[in-house]
């Protein structure tokens, strides 16, 4: 009896699992069986494998060939499961080296030519490679992604015989290199929006406070222009929060050529999106939309358009900053930390309240739209910004504006002073609860009989009046005040109606 062991993974939301792949030749009648809870796709591994090998002259001998797949009771998905099974059976037929290959975690898809092709998910499997002080072997593609992982040794083949070549010491495969993509956020400059400079402090006020922003204007107004210069102004990514992202993005399959994620991510989701491409899960059990967008920004233009499951799936990640999805024999949870900028006209013409253009159906026109949105899911924006559109000698205007790079400094000033408070490098004021917020605000006579009076004038709730606190902290942190004066709290007040 012969046996060879190499290792690969199976995907459970962010965190994979070891899987020992086992190969088993035995006499008896030729059957190829692979055991262990794998399904069409793990299964189909054999004629890829079969296939490929007698391509290389390597044909696998007629006699009873058992896969086994532990831990068992795990399901086993993806077509990744070729190239770790394609070694181990090369391990038994003695090609390659047997306590060589068990060193390694293995995944990649093998065509019948004998190319390895990309698969999702390598820069997790890394991290469990270096957990276990194991090496990764991974497609070509996917070996700078790797690198990431740790301290590793990381082979990327293109081709199945190369990593053959290299256990039999014929060539030596190099270690990838570990890159960064570039920001390119060039083009996405707040300097090209003219005018807008109540929007733009909105949106200043959202970057350093982390607050959910809703801009309500009529159409071409320029909300979409705006809300994608968000990114821009935020902060970057510290290493940890870029190693986050690129996990995330690599269990879609959506890993970037050169390695890491460095620009916060932008996902802006078509209205029409169905729920599981929003929020994740599907047959496939993927990171959705709001994951995509984890430590970055949630765009949704025509907020009131998308279906209102969508919209109320949201509210559990804008709460935890995760989100759970349940599938038949697990459950997932996938990291949803991201900052939510919607956007939506005033009615559904578009028109109500424009001074040129009259709205057909005012005022119900407005309310039957915005009544759409549910009052839970309009309580999780901190901030609403009316937008106007720029009127035609304002377009043709020539004027220099502000650029992201200044606004950047102060957001990022605003947070040193935040991150010092909360004693976190994470922590922002959108994100602390009552009882951390009633230490962070200091404020006087003055203050609190403005913020009784617009309790009762603007009849708000417990969560509300918070809500109100926490903008007006964030502002002056803007300013760098440690108490929170009255025209902080006057200012926050102004994004609230
Ligand atoms: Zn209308």
């Amino acid at each position: 009896m012969k046996l060879a062991t190499c290792y690969t993974v199976a995907f459970f939301g962010v965190q994979p699992k070891l899987i020992e792949v086992q190969v088993q030749f035995a006499p008896g009648l030729p059957v190829f069986t692979i055991v262990g809870l794998a399904d069409k796709a793990v299964a189909e591994s054999r004629e890829r494998i079969r296939a490929c090998l007698h391509g290389l002259g390597m044909d696998i001998p007629a006699i009873r060939i058992t896969v086994n797949l532990t831990p068992a009771d795990l399901q086993k998905e993806g077509s990744h499961y070729d190239l770790p099974i394609a070694l181990a059976i090369l391990g038994v037929m003695k090609i390659v080296p047997i306590e060589e290959i068990k060193n390694y975690i293995a995944l990649g898809e093998i065509t019948l030519d004998g190319r390895i092709l990309s698969v999702p998910g390598v820069l997790p499997s890394a991290l469990l490679s270096a957990e276990h002080g194991k090496g990764i072997i991974c497609p070509k593609d996917c070996g700078p992604e790797a690198c990431w992982g740790g301290n590793i040794c990381v082979l990327a083949p293109k081709y199945l015989l190369e990593i053959i070549q290299h256990f039999r010491n014929e060539i030596i495969l190099q270690q990838p290199e570990p890159k960064l993509e570039e920001p390119n956020l060039s083009g996405f400059d707040m300097k090209d929006v003219k005018y807008q400079h109540f929007a733009k402090r909105g949106l200043e006020i959202a970057a350093a406070g982390g607050h959910n922003l809703l801009m309500i204007g009529p159409p071409g107004a320029g909300k979409s222009m705006l809300a994608s210069r968000l990114p821009g102004i935020l902060p970057k990514l510290s290493a940890k929060e870029a190693l986050d992202v690129t996990v995330i993005h690599s269990l879609a399959g959506m890993s970037p050529k050169d390695g890491l994620v460095k620009i916060r991510p932008f996902r802006d989701p078509h209205h029409s999106a169905s729920l599981p491409a929003m929020v994740g899960g599907g047959q496939k059990g993927k990171p959705g939309e709001i994951s995509l967008a984890h430590n970055g920004v949630l765009f949704l233009d025509e907020l009131p358009e998308f279906s209102r499951g969508c919209l109320e799936s949201l509210r559990q990640p804008l709460e935890t900053g995760s989100i759970t999805i349940a599938r038949v024999q697990h459950h997932y949870t996938y990291p949803a930390r991201f900052q939510c900028v919607a956007a939506m006209n005033p009615c559904r013409c578009g028109y109500f309240g424009d001074a040129d253009r009259q709205c057909s159906r005012a005022p119900k026109c407005a309310q039957d739209y915005q009544q759409k949105i549910s009052g839970p899911m309009m309580d999780r924006f901190d901030l609403i910004i009316p937008v106007q559109a720029l009127k035609p000698e304002e377009l043709q205007a020539e004027r220099k504006e502000e650029s992201s790079y200044k606004i950047l400094l102060r957001v990022e000033n605003a947070r040193a002073l935040q991150h010092k408070r909360y004693d976190c490098q994470l922590r922002v004021n959108a994100h602390v609860d009552g009882e951390m917020l009633d230490k962070a605000v200091r404020t006087d006579k003055e203050v609190d009989s403005i913020l009784q009076q617009a309790i009762k004038r603007y009849n708000l709730s417990a969560r509300g009046y918070h809500r109100l606190l926490r903008v007006s902290r964030t502002i002056a942190d803007l300013g760098a005040c440690e108490n929170i004066l009255k025209q902080h709290v006057l200012e926050a007040l102004s994004y609230r109606i």
